[in-house]
């Protein structure tokens, strides 16, 4: 295994996005320089776009499953039943599937 290296994350709700560092764990000074190159580098606004976008997403998935009761499969178009997952990675924030899309390609 190697070394333990940090990780940023921000989180809004049930929206997070996650940054692994190079930094390892301990190196308090190595850390603060990272993050300091992160802000200069534009790394932590793009962060900061991605968790917003992601998450005006999940809400907007969230509502659309509210109107329609229970919402229709955004792969196959069909009905997403009760046991449908919600998909939450940076470029597939909100899409929902139902069991059946769900457990097809894994
Ligand atoms: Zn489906």
């Amino acid at each position: 295994m190697s070394a333990t290296r940090y990780r940023l994350k921000l989180e809004v709700a049930n929206a997070n996005v996650t940054l692994k560092l190079k930094t390892v764990l301990g190196d308090v000074k190595g850390l603060q320089e990272e993050l300091t190159l992160l802000q200069e580098r534009g790394s932590i606004k793009k962060m900061i776009e991605q968790l917003d976008d992601k998450y005006s997403k999940l809400q907007r998935s969230k509502m659309v499953r509210h109107e329609n009761k229970y919402g229709i499969c955004d792969a196959c178009g069909g009905p997403l039943g009760k046991n449908y997952t919600t998909i939450s990675t940076a470029t597939l924030a909100g899409v929902c599937l139902c069991s059946e899309c769900s457990t097809e390609d894994e």
